[in-house]
């Protein structure tokens, strides 16, 4: 008997508007395999290299660039990011749903390698709010929020490119939309 191929889901949207916690608190339930990206970036305090990230050098990231390693890849802040294409394959050949949580031009480029993935982009209720969340966090300098304010600003006019536009009003309700829309 055949196994019915996994969902692949795509969740995009802008920096700061809470990505990362949705997959953190989804990662506590069994409903998706995690692809773990590459990245030039430093881990940060916590972060475990082949859990978080595969953290690789950027002389590494080039050379699974060329030899056609990733999915999709893109830079983002001053560093690169890429997703592994063969987990991803594997996972979703096994009837697994995976999940990618990625910013918007990798999320562009998947969709265009894989039409059939579930494109989901996360808002914030508010501008309002999301600049707060931007401009309070951690020990960035007034330069790097005001470029990462200008840059979630550009992000969101990507939104209309999505299928699926869900609001991070409530941790509990993402994860609960998201579940649906792989198991629908
Ligand atoms: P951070 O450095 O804060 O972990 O992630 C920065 C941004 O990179 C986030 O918007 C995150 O969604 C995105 N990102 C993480 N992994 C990947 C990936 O494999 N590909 C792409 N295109 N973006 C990624």
């Amino acid at each position: 008997m055949s196994i019915a191929p996994g969902k692949l889901i795509v969740l995009s949207g802008p920096g700061g508007v809470g990505k990362s916690t949705i997959v953190t608190e989804l990662k506590k339930f069994d409903h998706f395999y995690f692809s773990v990206s590459a990245t030039t970036r430093s881990p940060r305090p916590g972060e475990v290299d082949g859990v978080a990230y595969h953290f690789v050098s950027d002389s590494d990231f080039q050379k699974m660039v060329d030899s056609g390693t990733f999915l999709e890849w893109a830079e983002f802040a001053g560093a690169k990011y890429g997703t592994p294409k063969q987990p991803v394959i594997s996972a979703l050949s096994e009837g697994k749903h995976v999940l990618l949580e990625i910013e918007i031009e990798g999320a562009r480029q998947v969709k265009r390698a894989m039409p059939t993935a579930v494109m989901v982009f996360l808002q914030p209720p508010s501008m309002v709010e999301l600049e707060a969340r931007i401009t309070n966090r951690g020990t960035d300098t007034p330069e790097r929020i005001a470029a990462r304010l200008a840059l979630a600003r550009q992000e969101m006019a990507a939104a209309g490119e999505f299928d699926h536009l869900l609001t991070n009003h409530q941790v509990d309700e993402v994860i609960q939309a998201l579940v649906s829309l792989a198991t629908s």
